[in-house]
């Protein structure tokens, strides 16, 4: 059987460690951090992530959906914080059962490392990092505590993030590769809610928390030891900003001008500001993601987007649905099953980075209003009295596995027909009205 080398044993890359695995590919999966299974892995990334219907379908292609998501937390809706303390609650669908599910990155990198171990052809080698590969030859350079290593196979996968090295090696020797990074001018900090008395959940357990304040945000998502993991989304320059925020007071002032009600829960609040990295958020957008039949990219090395969907992990690992898809359609011709994945990804993951961004908007500012929760009723109250032919965005999204550029496409004629028939509707009220006024006038 043809040999896969994976740079990377992310989420990524331990789901597409299994897939290859049990299509019986001798796989060998190199990771440049320690074996997570012997502490810390998370290194600054998000502690809990989103999973909806994209990523739990691929969990339940290779039988872990169930023991992936024993932990993990439904979240029915969003909460919105508001600066008086008052709060409203919007389901994410019409269909109350419709949910996202808050899941830990570290327990799930190892639910899918072990599930590519029990495929007796799958090795996973930590502490090695890559360097550098070989496109012709399919060879990666590794560097050890003990020196440097290469590691030879019909393909190498790089499955190693938004900084990918291999996504480097292919810059630098393919002519013309595309690539556009681009950053957005916030970064985040993570912060903590600890749990309550017996590891109870010190707000709603089952909703995102949104404290939208325009131009900036604070999310948190619930952890199954009672605690939340709170996520600051904020410029890093500006009158006031993470440049210009560092003193304790600052951050205690800030906190309580803005997040007045989350400050009582946040006993470790300097602490935690002070002490956690200030992380950036960027788009990454490339082409082509193979080399012939030697070099493909998966996941963020292919396509990083901002977090503002939740749907980063969630496109990862529907490539590796696709990609799997596309080596069974063609285990004779390696480049084209590559060409093919790209094609068929490409255009959604470039949909998903642009959706990404705008939600980001919605999330920080436009949630707060009242006209954001007016047209998520009208949104629930047309799904439900035209099925099937009326989804939100949102829906299309998280709750279906239509393809990105679709359901952004198909949005975007529905907004058109929607909000044309409002505006005839109201004319024709408007015109009514007059005539009506006209009458009684004579
Ligand atoms: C704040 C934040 C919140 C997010 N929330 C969500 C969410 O709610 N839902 C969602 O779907 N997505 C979310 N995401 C996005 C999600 O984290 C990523 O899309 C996802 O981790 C991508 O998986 P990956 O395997 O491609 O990359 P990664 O998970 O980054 O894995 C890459 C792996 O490669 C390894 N590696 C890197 N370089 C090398 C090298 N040179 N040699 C060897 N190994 C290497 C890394 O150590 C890592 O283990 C969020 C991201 C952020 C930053």
């Amino acid at each position: 059987m043809e040999k896969f080398v994976l740079i990377g044993s992310g989420l990524a890359g331990g789901l597409l460690a299994a897939y290859l695995g049990r299509r019986e590919h001798e796989v060998d999966l190199y990771e440049r951090r320690a074996d997570p299974r012997e502490g810390n892995i998370v290194g600054g990334r998000s502690i809990n992530l989103a999973i909806s219907t994209r990523g739990i379908h691929a969990l339940e292609q290779i039988g872990i959906a169930a023991e992936a998501l024993e932990h993990a937390i439904p979240m029915r809706g969003r909460m919105i914080h508001e600066k008086s303390g008052a709060l409203h609650f919007t389901p994410y669908d019409v269909d109350p059962k419709k949910c996202i599910n808050s899941i830990g990155r570290a327990a799930l990198n190892t639910t899918l490392i072990e599930a590519a171990q029990r495929y007796p052809n799958v090795h996973v080698h930590f502490n090695h990092k890559c360097t550098d590969v070989d496109l012709e030859s399919a060879t990666a350079h590794l560097e050890t505590a003990n020196g440097a290593v290469t590691a030879q196979g019909d393909a190498v996968i790089g499955v190693d993030g938004a900084f990918s090295a291999v996504r480097k090696s292919m810059q630098r020797d393919i002519a013309n590769f595309q690539y556009d990074e681009s950053y957005l001018a916030h970064g985040y900090k993570e912060l903590t809610i600890p749990p309550g008395p017996n590891g109870t959940w010190k707000m709603e357990k089952n909703a995102l928390h949104i404290w939208p304040r325009k131009s900036f945000m604070m999310i948190a998502l619930p952890n199954p030891d009672g605690s939340f993991t709170c996520t600051l989304f904020w410029e890093f320059e500006g009158s006031r900003s993470f440049a210009t925020t560092t003193t304790d007071d600052d951050v205690r002032r800030f906190f309580d001008e803005e997040f007045p009600d989350a400050v009582p829960l946040m006993p470790t609040l300097l602490d935690d500001f002070r002490d956690n990295p200030t992380g950036s958020l960027v788009t990454i957008r490339c082409a082509p993601w193979s080399y012939l039949d030697k070099v493909c990219l998966v996941g963020d090395a292919a396509h990083a987007v901002v977090p503002f969907y939740g749907q980063g992990m969630n496109a990862a690992f529907e490539d590796c649905v696709v990609l799997n898809e596309c080596l069974q359609r063609y285990p004779e011709n390696r480049e084209r099953a590559f060409a093919d994945y790209f094609e068929c990804r490409k255009e959604n993951a470039d949909a998903i980075a642009d959706l990404a961004i705008g939600n980001f908007i919605e999330m920080r500012d436009k949630t707060a209003s009242r006209a954001f929760r007016a047209k998520k009723k009208l949104d629930h109250a047309l799904e439900a009295v035209l099925p099937g032919i009326y989804l939100p965005l949102y829906t299309m999204v998280t709750f279906t596995r239509i393809p990105y550029a679709v359901a952004k496409h198909r949005a975007r004629i529905q907004n058109a027909i929607v909000y044309g028939a409002l505006g005839a509707l109201a004319i024709a009220v408007v015109a009514v009205g007059i005539g009506l006024w006209r009458m009684l006038a004579r």
